[in-house]
């Protein structure tokens, strides 16, 4: 069987800027793959490229073995594919229901969206318990569990995931992380997750691909990453 998200020659940017250049990467159904790399690697830079929210202008992208450049944005979620982006994208004049919704209403063609908001309330208590509280008043962990709860009411098959540890307490980090890795095992959901914190990321990741100044530096299983010192001297730099 294919893998979920094929990633081949990828060239893309902003306007004239190309930022990745040849990019190639696979992420295997079920798996959590971790894009690491310096600031400005161009992480973010990649996920916008497979949500759609950025149009490549080299390479191919296929979903489920499916071309998904031609494909506009929402289609892309209606594919599955749902994108937590850095800073989250909670709204913060809505409730925490209203926000979870607005997840649900990405994927219409889905009727199952009242039993998936209340498996997303199972999934994260605190969410349960501030159901009415507005998006303001969250903490920063409440917002990022928000952001994921939100991305997962459309039941994605494919979760991309920017720096959900941004700003956060590491005891918060690790939950959250602990929580990608329960969801993978329960249900099968894949990930690419971008962090800037390598050990989280590597703690809870199968694969870890390396971007630096736009191209792939190193892609390894994450354990070889995480044992193997030369590996992590040379492309993680601890
Ligand atoms: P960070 O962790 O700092 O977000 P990153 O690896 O995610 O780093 P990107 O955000 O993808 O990196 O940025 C890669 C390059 O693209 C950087 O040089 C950045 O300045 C540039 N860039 C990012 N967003 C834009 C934009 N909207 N317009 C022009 N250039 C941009």
């Amino acid at each position: 069987m294919a893998s979920l998200l094929q990633v081949e020659g990828l060239t893309s940017g902003y306007g004239p800027v190309s930022v990745l250049k040849d990019v190639s990467l696979t992420v295997e159904r079920g798996s959590i793959t971790a894009v690491l790399g310096a600031n400005g690697a161009g992480k973010t830079t990649l996920l916008r490229t497979v949500s759609g929210l950025l149009r490549p202008t080299g390479g191919q992208i296929l979903f489920d073995g499916a071309d998904l450049r031609s494909v506009r944005m929402e289609q892309v979620v209606r594919k599955g594919i749902a994108h937590v982006p850095e800073g989250r994208g909670v709204v913060a004049e809505l409730t925490v229901d209203e926000n979870l919704r607005l997840g649900g209403l990405w994927r219409r063609d889905r009727p199952d969206a009242a039993k998936a908001l209340t498996e997303v309330y199972e999934l994260f208590e605190p969410l349960a318990r501030r159901r009415r509280s507005v998006g303001h008043q969250l903490s920063g962990g409440e917002r990022q569990m928000l952001a994921l709860g939100r991305a997962l009411v459309a039941r994605p098959r494919l979760l991309l995931l920017d720096e959900p540890s941004l700003g956060l307490a590491p005891r918060v980090t690790a939950q959250i992380l602990g929580l990608l890795a329960r969801l993978r095992e329960q249900t099968g959901l894949t990930v690419l997750l971008v962090e800037q914190n390598v050990r989280s990321a590597l703690s809870v990741a199968d694969h870890g691909v390396v971007l630096s100044v736009g191209r792939v530096a190193m892609s390894a299983p994450a354990a070889r990453l995480r044992d193997d010192d030369d590996l992590r001297h040379a492309y993680l730099g601890f």
